[in-house]
C-alpha cells in the first residue's frame, strides 16, 4: 500500500475489522505488572540523587473554572491551529514525527539558522535536556530566586549543586549579587526573563554583562513570557558564544496542552543538546500546529494586547484595594496577602477563580500569584478578590 493510500484511510475504513480488545486479559495477569508495591527486598533502587529529589505535584485538577493559577492563555489558541488539527489524518498519525522541517520554519521566523534551534516537548524538556547535557559533579547551577521551580528540580537529578541568589524584598533582578556568585565552577546560569513569580526583568545590558563575566558558563535566558515583555536577546544567538534562549508556546500562544518549546543557541552548544534530546519528543500534532500558530500574528497580537490592557486595569483594582503588588512584565502579578494566604487561595477558588499560592517560594511568604487573562475575566477576578478580602478582614491581617 502506498503512503497516499494510508493517508486517506479512516478508522472506519475497509481494513478495520473488529471492535474487541487486542490485549489478552491473561497476559496482563501473568506478566505480574500489577504486583503490589515494595513486595520484594530486591526492588531495584534508583540513583541516590533521584531518591533525594523532592516530589513535585503541580496543583492541577478540577480546573474548569477561571484559571489564573498557571500563567496559561486563559482563552484559546488561534483558530488557525484548530483548523490545522482538524486536517490531521488518521494515516499521518502512523508516522514518526519529523521535527527538522518545522525547525527550519521556526528558525526562519526567529531569524536564526536551523542548526541553532531545537524544538522540545515544552520548555521543561528543554531545561531538563540542557542540564543533562552540561551539569556534572563539581558544577554549579546559578539561579536568582525566587524563580521557576523546575530549574532546581532538574538540577537535583544531576550531580551539580544549585546555588541560589536571593532577590531583595523588592524582588528585582539581583544583578550585582549574581555577578558576585559566579565562580570557576559555575556551569549554567538560568535566568527566567521576565521571571516568575515576581514578574521582574533583567535588562539586555545586565544579561550581556553576565555572559561576558562567565564565558565558561551557559547563560540560559528563559523567555517563556517574552510576548508580554517585548524585549529579547534572541538576536544575539551565535553572537554571544555562551547564550542559549528558551521560548515556550504554552503561554501567549495558548498551546500548553500540546507541549511545545524551543532552545536557540550557538551550534557549538546545540550539538550537545541534540545528542541528549529524543528525536521524537515533539509529537506530530504539535509539529503540525506550530507553523499556523506562528503565521497567525493577528491572533497573538490581539491576545497580548488584551492581557496588557487587563493587567493595567487589574493593577488599578489592586491599588484601590490597597493590596501590595510587584511590578510585572508578564501575564501575571504577584500580590501580598499575608498570613491568611492559604485561606485567601481557598476562598478565591470557592468563588470560581484559581490563583497560585507562592508562599513556599524563597522570600515569598504570604504572596500569591495571579495570572492575567482578558479584561472581562480580570473584572470577575477583582470582584472575587474584593469579596474574599472583605470576608477575611475580621479574622486577621489580610489587607
Ligand atoms: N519557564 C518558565 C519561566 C515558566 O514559568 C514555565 C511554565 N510555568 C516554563 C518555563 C515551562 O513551560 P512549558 O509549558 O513550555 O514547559
Amino acid at each position: 500500500m502506498t503512503e497516499q493510500a494510508t493517508e486517506s484511510l479512516d478508522f472506519r475504513g475497509e481494513l478495520y475489522q473488529g471492535t474487541t480488545s487486542v490485549v489478552p486479559q491473561t497476559h496482563l495477569q501473568e506478566s505480574g505488572a500489577l504486583a503490589p508495591e515494595g513486595s520484594s527486598s530486591q526492588t531495584p533502587q534508583p540513583r541516590a540523587r533521584v531518591q533525594a529529589m523532592k516530589e513535585y505535584h503541580p496543583p492541577l485538577g478540577c480546573r474548569d473554572t477561571l484559571r489564573l493559577d498557571f500563567n496559561e492563555n486563559t482563552v484559546a489558541c488561534s483558530p488557525k491551529v484548530r483548523e490545522a488539527l482538524g486536517r490531521i489524518s488518521a494515516g499521518s498519525l502512523t508516522r514518526y514525527p519529523e521535527r527538522e522541517p518545522v525547525e527550519a520554519v521556526v528558525a526562519a521566523y526567529l531569524g536564526i539558522e536551523p542548526a541553532q534551534l531545537a524544538l522540545t516537548n515544552g520548555v521543561d524538556e528543554a531545561i531538563h535536556v540542557l542540564f543533562e547535557a552540561f551539569l556534572e559533579a563539581g558544577d554549579e547551577l546559578l539561579l536568582p530566586v525566587p524563580t521557576y521551580t523546575m530549574y532546581e528540580i532538574y538540577a537535583s537529578a544531576t550531580d551539580a549543586r544549585a546555588v541560589a541568589v536571593q532577590a531583595a524584598d523588592d524582588l528585582q533582578f539581583p544583578f550585582e549579587p549574581l555577578l558576585a556568585a559566579i565562580t570557576p565552577r559555575t556551569k549554567i546560569i538560568a535566568i527566567a526573563n521576565p521571571n516568575s513569580p515576581s514578574g521582574s526583568a533583567a535588562s539586555r545590558v545586565q544579561l550581556l554583562e553576565i555572559a561576558a563575566r562567565a564565558p565558561h558558563s551557559v547563560l540560559l535566558v528563559d523567555e517563556a513570557y517574552f510576548h508580554f515583555h517585548g524585549e529579547t536577546v534572541i538576536d544575539l544567538i551565535g553572537v554571544v558564544p555562551n547564550l542559549i534562549v528558551a521560548r515556550t508556546f504554552s503561554k501567549a500562544y495558548g498551546l500548553a496542552g500540546l507541549r511545545l518549546g524551543l532552545l536557540a543557541g550557538p551550534v557549538e552548544l546545540m550539538q550537545w543538546v541534540r545528542r541528549v534530546l529524543s528525536p521524537y519528543s515533539v509529537n506530530s500534532l504539535a509539529l503540525a500546529c506550530l507553523p499556523p500558530a506562528l503565521e497567525d500574528a493577528a491572533y497573538l497580537d490581539w491576545y497580548v494586547a488584551e492581557v496588557l490592557a487587563a493587567r493595567t486595569e487589574f493593577e488599578a483594582a489592586l491599588d484601590a484595594a490597597e493590596v501590595r503588588r510587584w511590578p510585572s512584565h508578564a501575564n501575571f502579578v504577584l500580590v501580598e496577602i499575608g498570613a491568611l494566604h492559604k485561606e485567601f487561595t481557598r476562598l478565591m477558588s470557592a468563588a470560581g477563580v484559581l490563583v497560585r499560592d507562592r508562599s513556599s517560594d524563597p522570600g515569598c511568604d504570604g504572596r500569591v500569584r495571579i495570572t492575567i487573562g482578558t479584561r472581562e475575566q480580570m473584572r470577575q477576578a477583582a470582584a472575587a478578590l474584593n469579596a474574599t478580602l472583605a470576608a477575611l478582614k475580621p479574622k486577621g491581617d489580610a489587607q
